[in-house]
């Protein structure tokens, strides 16, 4: 029978050990993990993730601030703002939920994040570390997740051929480093597919373990998986139901229904990925103040 590799499940085992961690340190350095989110202007669904993060840092005792600023704020006083929780010694993680607009370079917020602070990981700094192994740094949340579901569940990628499809910053590029680099949850041969991929099926047939981040709703049909093989589906999708009150459904990149009698193992979409992005950024957090903690000691 086909495993259902369940993110929400092993996404409340790494919760419970965290609060363990939490307390831990608590108790032992008198240090509380800090957590900072900056909210540039009213998108409702950046307002909602915003609120997801305090509430589950919360759950966890971990300290979590939230600034919320106009979306007219200039550039240079977000970048304050960024200084002032560089310099707080209460604040271990800096979180600034993206999109920004338009009028304020991502990048150069993204930049002046300090990278111990980095939770987040898209500072160069962190990706270089990422690629290079060198150093602290903190891995991107959603690929790190990914890698978390697949140690626990029991797929181990290690000598495996692992094949990515998506090479986006923020999932297919740091996921394919992850799999690749040295020890835990790594040491795959990594394949790493695209847009430009000629013959995307013969690649994503020759994969042991395959993870799917394209943003393109249930394209991973049954016939482009090899039976026995792990997969993981990062997609998350709205697609127009008329058949829900709500008139949407949300769907992965994998055509689940065909998909998973092939498959050894499979993540749903929702409750795949999807709670693991959270409770990774709440790992990184607490991983953070354990390492700042050992400085001061
Ligand atoms: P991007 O749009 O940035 O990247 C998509 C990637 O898929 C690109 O590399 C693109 O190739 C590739 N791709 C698109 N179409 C095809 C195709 N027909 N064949 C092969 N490759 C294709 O998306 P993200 O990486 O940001 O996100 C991917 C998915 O993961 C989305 O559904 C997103 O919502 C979801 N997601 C989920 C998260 C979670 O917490 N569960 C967090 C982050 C993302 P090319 O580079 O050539 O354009």
């Amino acid at each position: 029978m086909t495993q259902i590799i369940s993110g929400k499940e092993i996404s409340e085992e790494i919760r419970a050990e965290l609060k363990e961690q939490v307390a831990t340190l608590k108790a032992g350095t008198g240090v509380v993990p800090g957590l900072a989110v900056v909210l540039v202007g009213a998108d409702p669904a950046s307002e909602m993730y915003v609120g997801m993060k305090n509430k589950a840092a919360k759950e966890l005792g971990i300290h979590s601030r939230q600034i919320s600023l106009p979306a007219e704020t200039p550039e240079d006083e977000l970048l304050g703002v960024i200084d002032g929780l560089n310099a707080d010694p209460a604040i271990h993680g800096i979180l600034v939920q993206l999109p920004l607009p338009g009028h304020i370079d991502e990048a150069k917020v993204i930049e002046a994040i300090d990278p111990m602070k980095d939770v987040d990981g898209f500072h160069p700094v962190s990706v270089g570390r990422l690629q290079t192994g060198s150093g602290e740094c903190f891995a991107p949340c959603t690929p790190a997740g990914v890698i978390e579901m697949l140690v626990r569940s029991g797929h181990d990628p290690a000598g495996k051929h692992a094949v990515v499809v998506g090479r986006s910053n923020i999932v297919g590029k740091p996921m394919a480093a992850l799999l690749m680099r040295k020890g835990r949850g790594g040491d795959a041969t990594v394949t790493v597919a695209h847009s430009r991929t000629a013959d995307l099926g013969a690649v994503t047939r020759s994969a042991d373990i395959l993870i799917v981040a394209m943003g393109r709703p249930e394209m991973i049909t049954g016939d482009m998986v090899s039976e026995g093989t792990v997969v993981i589906d990062v997609g998350t999708n709205r697609v127009d139901d008329p058949t829900r009150e709500r008139g949407y459904r949300v769907c992965g990149d994998v055509l689940f229904d065909e998909v998973k009698d092939k498959a050894a193992a499979i993540s749903p979409v929702p409750g795949g990925v999807g709670p693991m992005t959270i409770t990774m950024l709440l790992a990184n957090t607490v991983r953070s103040a354990e390492i700042a903690s050992d400085r001061a000691g």
